[in-house]
């Protein structure tokens, strides 16, 4: 129950009569509510919404990360993953190292999820063909790869356009973007932290030509690092226009900085009140996207749990080697079972629903790829 008088007495009255009509809150609303101390509010709006959508559902996939190499030609001051061609930490797994690991999986796989860096030298020949032989492997799983960053360092180095790029990958198998590389779209903060990376504009580009070509994503959202709350509720607000005219978003994911191991290591990394916060403004503001994701890799299974009640519907999945995070001092398991996921998704009061990359439930729809 949202008492009215409660959120009266916080200067809230206005945002909650918005919230419980389901009507869309503005930037300022966003402002106001970052600035509230009382953390119970924030989450009792946020739940409110969630339930509506989702009721007592908690949604989980089984899925497998590949990070295919870490070499790339970008120097992001907050990347702890990338490294030079050369240096003694940068690896890049060959495509009978990559099929192993997707043949390895025999747990019903739903889901690959491959993403790296922006390799100089790997032809866009080498993803079809690991996307292809990908596919007879796992025939079942939806193929969710490359950032929109990746598709445009594609296009780049063959000369094409980005929508050739993603034509070429989707007849190759490729079923969904993950939404990796949008950090937060402010210019200001991108020149700063990664000057040589693909713009905001630029990302909301790729993205949108994805969504016309029939390739649903997701998106991301980097925060923690030195970007202001007016900054991540702006970045919301362009996913959220974005998704007004394409519809293509599945899941918006905010992703707390790491700062460990990265040129911005003196930064203190989030509390745990700052990310539940940041999960609540989502849910609150992305109100045409339907899933927010508690990335529990980043932001710690506990966290992650308890980010149930304040907006987020999805747990992401089994993950079973994380090496984006972890690179940068990411406190968290490399993966997790099924069994596990569902434990904490019931510990926490929620019913667990595995589901596919779309969101639809496994149990409902037969397991794997329903399209
Ligand atoms: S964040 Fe991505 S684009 Fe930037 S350096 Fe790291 S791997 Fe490269």
């Amino acid at each position: 129950m949202l008492d009215p008088g409660y959120f009266r007495q916080l200067g809230l009255g206005e945002i909650r009569e918005k919230v419980a009509a389901g009507q869309r809150l503005s930037l300022a609303d966003g402002e106001r509510l970052f600035a509230c101390r009382d953390i119970h509010a924030l989450g009792l709006l946020a739940h409110s919404v969630r339930t509506r959508l989702h009721g007592k559902s908690a949604y989980f996939v089984v899925n497998r990360h590949i990070n295919y190499s870490n070499v790339c030609v970008n120097g992001c001051r907050f990347c702890a993953f990338s490294r030079k061609k050369g240096d003694p930490l940068a690896f890049e797994l060959s495509e009978s190292e990559i099929l192993e690991k997707v043949a390895a999986q025999k747990n019903g796989l739903t889901e690959v999820h491959i993403v790296g860096g922006c390799h100089p030298d790997l032809p866009l020949s080498f993803f079809e063909d690991l996307l292809k032989k990908i596919r007879t492997i796992q025939p079942k799983a939806f193929l969710k790869a490359f950032t929109a960053v990746e598709i445009a360092h594609f296009a780049k180095k063959e000369s094409i356009t980005v929508g050739e790029v993603m034509s070429r990958l989707k007849a190759a198998g490729l079923d969904m973007l993950p939404g990796g590389g949008a950090e937060v779209f402010s210019g200001r903060i991108r020149e700063m932290l990664c000057p040589e990376k693909l713009d905001g504009q630029g990302w909301l580009d790729v993205v949108r030509q994805a969504h016309e070509l029939g390739i649903r994503t997701n998106a991301t959202m980097l925060y923690g690092h030195l970007e202001t709350q007016r900054e991540r509720l702006e970045h919301m607000a362009a996913l959220r226009e974005l998704q007004d005219r394409t519809g293509g978003f599945v899941c918006f994911i905010p992703l707390p900085f790491q700062p460990a191991n990265t040129e911005l290591s003196n930064l203190s990394p989030t509390t745990g009140i700052e990310d539940l916060k940041t999960i609540a403004l989502s849910r609150l503001m992305l109100d045409n996207i339907a899933h927010i994701k508690a990335y529990w890799v980043m932001l710690t299974v506990k966290v992650a749990q308890a980010a149930l009640y304040y907006g987020a519907d999805d747990f992401d999945g089994t993950v079973v080697e994380e090496k984006i995070g972890h690179m940068a001092g990411a406190q968290s398991e490399q993966g997790l079972t099924r069994r596990e996921i569902e434990r904490i998704i019931v510990d926490a009061g929620f019913e667990p629903v595995e589901r596919d990359s779309l969101f639809n439930s496994i149990k409902e729809n037969g397991r794997g790829r329903c399209s």
